[in-house]
Order: C-alpha cells, then sequence, then structure tokens
C-alpha cells in the first residue's frame, strides 16, 4: 500500500480551483453578466490558486533536497574518489562487519578494487543511512525491504561476480576509474 503523493493532490486541488476560476470568469455570456457580482470570488480563486502554486513549488524543492541521491562514481577527482571510499570502508567495517558479520565476511578483502563491489555497496549504504540514520525516522518497512532484499541481493550478486579470495585479486584490468567518464548529454 503505498499512501497518496502530497504533490499530486496539490496538483488536483490546483487543478479544481481553475477549473472554478474558468466557469466564474467564463466563457459563456451569461456567466459574463454575472462575473460583476462575483468578482469577490474570483480574486479569491486567483489567491487560493497563487497560494496552492507556491506551495506545490515548495513541497518540490523539499522533496529535491529530503532525497537521497544515488552515488555516483566516474569522473571523480583521485582525492574525491579516496574520500567516498574512505567513508564506504569505514562503513563496511563499523556497520556491515559489526552487524552483518555473517554476510560480509564472504566479502573478499580485495572489494575496494572491483567498480561493481564499489557502486553496489555504496548505493546499498545510502539506503542504509536513509533508514537508519535519521533516530526520530526509521522506517520500519524500509528496514524490513533492506535486511530482506537490498543487502543479500547486493552481496549475492558480488559474490557471484568476484571470485577472488584471501588468496589474492584475481582482477587483471588496469584501474578503470581512471578512464574518462561517458558522455551522458
Ligand atoms: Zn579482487
Amino acid at each position: 500500500m503505498t499512501e497518496p503523493d502530497p504533490i499530486e493532490a496539490l496538483a488536483a486541488q490546483l487543478d479544481e480551483l481553475r477549473r472554478q476560476l474558468a466557469v466564474y470568469t467564463g466563457e459563456t455570456g451569461h456567466l459574463r453578466a454575472r462575473l460583476a457580482e462575483d468578482s469577490g470570488q474570483v480574486v479569491m480563486l486567483r489567491l487560493e490558486i497563487k497560494q496552492l502554486g507556491e506551495k506545490i513549488a515548495a513541497a518540490i524543492t523539499r522533496r529535491a533536497a529530503d532525497e537521497p541521491q544515488a552515488p555516483y562514481w566516474l569522473g571523480l577527482s583521485t582525492e574525491e574518489r579516496a574520500a567516498r571510499l574512505a567513508r564506504l570502508r569505514a562503513w563496511v567495517v563499523q556497520v556491515g562487519l559489526v552487524q552483518y558479520a555473517e554476510y560480509f565476511a564472504k566479502l573478499p578483502p580485495c572489494w575496494p578494487s572491483h567498480p561493481a563491489a564499489v557502486i553496489e555497496l555504496s548505493t546499498v549504504m545510502a539506503e542504509w543511512v536513509r533508514v537508519y540514520a535519521d533516530p526520530d525516522s526509521r522506517p520500519l518497512p524500509d528496514a524490513l525491504v533492506w535486511n530482506d532484499k537490498w543487502l543479500p541481493g547486493v552481496l549475492g550478486r558480488l559474490a557471484a561476480a568476484i571470485k577472488c579470495d584471501v588468496s589474492g585479486c584475481r582482477l587483471v584490468q588496469s584501474s578503470p576509474w581512471e578512464r574518462s567518464p561517458p558522455r551522458y548529454s
């Protein structure tokens, strides 16, 4: 079950107000004749529409600020990449290997050299942070999905794709991070 989208609800209200305004300022002759007596109502409707428009713009801005962005690793400077990798390593050590020790124990120690591991783990870390970081808001359904789906999904895919183990890394190619990012525009 999903909750109704607040922005869509506001947009529906806006449509309704615009419809009412169209009726009042209407295209037909008899409605125009009533316009003088209804002008107070028209002013109110125009004001409500303006306020609702501002409310929607504010809600969209809030949503954009609230929603965590997917980690993106291409085109980073060496320093930025090192800083992000340090945060990811810290999360793997402090959260993964502590709270999910049995799962994370299967991750080979060379995982930071594997782009797929870095991308997948940083993405699942971003979701973990979203779910758990705010002590006043830890949504239970999201935690259940994280435990049931995202974490085992990522670790299962990495275990299938990365065949390295403690005896050494089988990665042969040079670091793909040094290459130029693809152009998407
Ligand atoms: Zn490896």
